[in-house]
């Protein structure tokens, strides 16, 4: 099936009006992020609750990034970059990382870099998520960095250029990022490491248990009410992977016309690993709306 096709929306400048909040909470991070590195995070027992806000803020912008990346969110290339840049920013993981690692890999059904191992993916469990997650950080920082060098500065071919342009980006955020840690380590280490640490999980949860060969088996979708509210219908997964470039407001109803075909099992009300997926706030307070709800099967 090929990206639905969207009429635009009116917007001067915007592509949807409904993506307003996703571009000021873009435009706020990066000035969120400086906090702890220029104004400075306050001591004794403050600095715990401080540190938490300051990460608690930025810890969905890599999904928001990902957003950004399937369907830019304005008109104007130069905003889409320096929206994207300042993203990259706070997450370490570039626009040039995800496009290489997820739109041409992931979303093509190649997860070779950082796969599961089948002990992990085999059925849904906090060992299997955290292990999956945790050694995933520093796979997904440098397997797109290492194929952008080899393919922009060793291979050749028609779009090396456009790979060299791709280390470099990356290279340039992961510096940035290595700068900022080395102002306050103690703030920004676990800082990007959770935000990665988040992604890679919310990844695991797509995907775990799923049998790729099974008719549309090849993830998993969460109908929480909340969950869908907070994360732009993501937990319309199906729907995200075969419709990648539709706007998110459209899932709901892109799932609708698929969910029949859909293999039941893959289909649940609550996020399935236990663990607290970002916002966090917003999961413990989903987690208690679904109480007594029919969960998805082989739950762990
Ligand atoms: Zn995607």
């Amino acid at each position: 099936m090929t990206a639905a096709i969207r009429r635009p929306s009116p917007g001067l400048l915007l592509r949807h009006p409904a993506d307003r909040a996703c571009v000021a909470r873009a435009v706020l991070a990066l000035p969120i992020l400086a906090i702890p590195a220029t104004i400075g995070l306050p001591g004794g027992w403050w600095w715990p609750p401080a540190a938490f806000a300051v990460w608690f803020a930025l810890a969905d912008m890599n999904f928001l990034l990902h957003q950004h990346v399937h369907r830019a969110w304005t008109r104007a290339p130069a905003v889409n970059r320096a929206l994207e840049l300042a993203l990259s920013a706070v997450t370490a993981m570039s626009a040039a990382n995800w496009r290489i690692g997820h739109l041409r890999r992931h979303h093509r059904g190649d997860d070779s870099w950082g796969g599961g191992f089948a002990w992990e993916m085999r059925r849904a469990t906090r060992w299997g998520a955290f292990s999956y997650a945790a050694r995933g950080v520093p796979i997904v920082l440098l397997r797109p960095l290492i194929f952008a060098f080899v393919r922009g500065f060793r291979s050749g071919g028609p779009d090396a250029a456009w790979h060299r342009g791709a280390f470099v980006e990356q290279a340039g955020v992961l510096a940035f990022a290595a700068g900022l840690i080395a102002t306050a380590p103690e703030f920004y280490l676990p800082c990007y490491f959770l935000v990665l640490f988040f992604t890679r999980l919310t990844d695991y949860e797509n995907h775990v248990a799923c049998d790729p060969a099974a008719p549309l088996g090849f993830a998993n979708n969460t109908l929480d009410p909340l969950y869908n509210r907070v994360r732009q219908n993501f937990g319309h997964h199906t729907a995200h992977h075969l419709y990648p470039g539709a706007h998110w407001t459209r899932l709901p109803e892109l799932h609708a016309g698929l969910a029949a075909s859909i293999p039941p099992e893959r289909i649940g009300h609550a996020r399935w690993t236990g663990f607290k997926t970002p916002p966090l706030a917003a999961r413990l307070l989903s987690a208690a709306l679904t109480r007594g709800r029919p969960r998805r099967a082989g739950c762990a």
